[in-house]
């Protein structure tokens, strides 16, 4: 096993355990990974492992080979449930991410006009007007907050820039219930230190800060493929089904992926 750099722009589809039969778009070079966060369980591994030398694809591209996809797709199938920005990276990232949004809810509305369309983003780039504007359009708006401790994100997340847990937690909120928290809970350690989540240390002020945001739904998961952390370790159903029951308690909808 080893970690997974995913083709561009269009990959899949794929079966995912959150989204059904998913169709990937990734806004990402193919021949690496960029993202603003750098974190230790990430599928795509470290990104000083995987620095690319290919651009992004640009828009005319991501409509050009999408269409063609979905074209073919509607002939010889699967049919898709979902289109899921997500890939080697952060999608938000990419400089026409609000355009390319506007392109895809067009293929969809033409071919399959039934399925949704995901985003999977870190919650970087929310603060940018049309970053914001585009999130807001679509079905799933998928933003990751996986704990409210500033030392635990620095540890685990790694920001690569700025990055002020508080002030994400403010534009979270302003999306008004149009938003699914998405959170990774696990076990073990990096570089010796504990980065186990789970207990009530970080789940209660996690959950306070939910309730404070109010998302439609959470979706919490633990790691499922190699990590580039070789001393991560799941997190149990109990541990996973116990955060759930909890979120519950104070009328929260949430899911667990084991
Ligand atoms: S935010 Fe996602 S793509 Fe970026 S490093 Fe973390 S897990 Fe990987």
């Amino acid at each position: 096993m080893s970690t997974v750099i995913y083709p561009s722009p269009i990959f899949g589809p794929i079966h995912s355990r959150r989204l059904g039969v998913s169709l990937g778009i990734n806004l990402l070079p193919s021949d690496g990974k960029v993202c603003s966060f750098d974190c230790i369980y990430c599928e795509c591994g470290f990104n000083s492992d995987h620095r690319p030398k290919k651009p992004m694809p640009t828009r005319e591209e991501v409509y050009e080979v999408l269409e063609n996809r979905l074209k073919d797709m509607s002939v010889n199938g699967p049919k898709p449930d979902v289109f899921t920005f997500a890939g080697n990276g952060e999608p938000t990232a990419h400089p026409h991410f609000p355009e390319i949004i506007n392109d895809t809810l067009e293929l969809r509305d033409k071919y399959f006009p039934n399925a949704k369309v995901s985003v999977l983003s870190n919650s970087t780039f929310i603060h940018r007007p049309k970053v914001f504007e585009a999130l807001n359009k679509i079905d799933n708006n998928i933003l990751k907050l996986d704990t409210v401790s500033a030392e635990y994100i620095d540890m685990v997340d790694r920001p690569a820039g700025h990055y002020d847990v508080n002030e994400i937690i403010s534009h979270l909120k302003v999306f008004n219930g149009n938003l699914i928290i998405q959170t990774m809970f696990m076990k073990g350690t990096y570089q010796g230190k504990s980065v186990d989540n789970t207990s009530d240390e970080y789940v209660l002020p996690w959950i306070e800060t939910v309730k404070s945001i109010a998302p439609r739904q959470v979706m919490i998961y633990t790691i499922d493929r190699e990590t580039p952390d070789q001393d991560l370790l799941k997190a149990s159903h109990e541990e996973l089904d116990r955060i759930v029951e909890l979120l519950a308690r104070e009328g929260i909808y949430a899911t667990a992926s084991y």
